[in-house]
């Protein structure tokens, strides 16, 4: 099959959908990959690169979308991108229609088959290709949180782990699960005071499972959330409900106690946020303060450290690439119905239920 990647040209997005590594791999599996020049830049990835490993550079991506059976990208296709989709050409890329009605058209009149990273499931009723970006955002958000804690930053000039006679910082993770887990990682790599709350039962149990006497755990209630964040020098919000806003946990109220200069992080911002001031910040101006704390609420995290994210993405996106080129894709979707999932568009027609429920097409 010859399958393509190309730049990404949605604002600010530096990841791309095939490493050097992936396209060698694909190349070793028979198939012809053409790459447009400069595509793998922004994580480091020269044309040289990727001429090393077999691909085939060209100068636009226009070239691409005229000739390649399969496209594989990270983000939705722009609109200048969806002009150029074809019927029976496979796109294979993060779509998330169902806010997107525009989108939805415009892939329906292509004709395009479109599999979405996003809805492609695994065992136990899991989002495997979402999951990478939940961990880096998980890992960032210490990272973040510990900088703005810095007197320069806004934060109250405290070190997450102390140093030998001083105290080390407390951390309180809402949510225990892919991004709470990762930043408790990081916070108790560090050597902060690391607290984790969360309402399902066995959540807690593997988390305690886990982490043995270096996390505590506690139960998400309200009394239990309010009584954590108030000698908190950072919060991480993490929570996630399937398919619904996040809960805004921490009210303005609840600010009160807390420490000036104390940092929330609220990762949980692309569902809406979990503490009540929350409002999306961009990786330009990251941070805001309400009433003396210091928020951190960047919608993409992940885009910040592009090649971590592509690295990721790639390991967990290559494997269905490798069948869908192998196979075409309809073997490959009836011999994994967790590929089959991702199917969201197929002739012009919308073939995930929730989508067309959400955007009234029929199903
Ligand atoms: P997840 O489903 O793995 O974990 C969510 C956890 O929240 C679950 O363990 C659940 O039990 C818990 N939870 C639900 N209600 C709760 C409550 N009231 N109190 C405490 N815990 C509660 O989800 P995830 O992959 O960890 O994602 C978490 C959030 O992070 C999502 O909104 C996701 O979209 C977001 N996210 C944001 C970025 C970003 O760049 N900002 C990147 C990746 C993921």
């Amino acid at each position: 099959m010859r399958v393509g990647t190309v730049r990404e040209i949605k604002n600010h997005e530096y990841r791309v959908g095939l490493t050097p590594e992936s396209v060698h791999e694909l190349v070793v599996h028979g198939h012809e990959v053409w790459v447009e020049t400069g595509a793998g830049l922004g994580i480091g990835a020269s044309d040289q690169d990727y001429r090393g490993a077999g691909g085939i550079i060209k100068d636009t991506a226009a070239e691409i979308f005229a000739a390649c059976e399969m496209v594989v990208k990270v983000k939705e296709p722009q609109p200048g991108e969806r002009a150029m989709l074809r019927e029976g050409q496979i796109l294979y890329t993060y779509l998330h229609l169902a806010p997107d009605p525009e989108q939805t058209a415009d892939l329906v009149k292509s004709g395009v088959t479109a599999i979405a990273y996003e809805t492609v499931t695994g065992p136990g009723n899991t989002l495997p290709l979402l999951k990478p970006m939940s961990q880096v955002a998980g890992r960032m958000s210490i990272q973040a949180g510990a900088t703005a804690l810095e007197k320069a930053h806004g934060g109250r000039g405290v070190l997450l782990g102390g140093v030998p006679g001083v105290m080390p910082g407390k951390v309180v993770v809402i949510g225990g699960g892919v991004v709470g887990f990762n930043a408790a990682q990081m916070a108790v790599g560090l050597g902060a005071d690391t607290t984790i709350l969360d309402r399902d039962p066995e959540v807690l149990e593997r988390l305690g499972i886990h982490f043995e006497s270096r996390a505590k755990t506690r139960f998400s209630n309200k009394a239990n959330l309010a009584d954590s964040i108030c000698d908190a020098d950072l919060v991480i919000g993490a929570v996630l409900i399937p398919g619904a806003a996040a809960p805004k946990l921490v009210t303005r109220d609840m600010l009160k106690c807390m420490m000036p200069g104390a940092v929330l992080v609220d990762v949980a911002i692309d569902q809406g946020g979990c503490f009540e001031t929350s409002h999306p910040t961009t990786h330009a101006d990251p941070t805001f303060v309400v009433d003396g704390i210091v928020h951190y609420c960047v919608a993409n995290m992940p885009g910040a450290v592009a090649r971590t994210s592509t690295y990721a993405l790639n390991n967990v996106t290559l494997p269905h690439a490798l069948k869908i080129a192998d196979l075409g894709w309809q073997a490959a979707l009836k011999a994994n119905p967790h590929l089959a999932a991702g199917l969201n568009v197929h002739a012009g027609k919308v073939t995930y239920e929730a989508v067309a429920t959400e955007l009234g097409y029929d199903y």
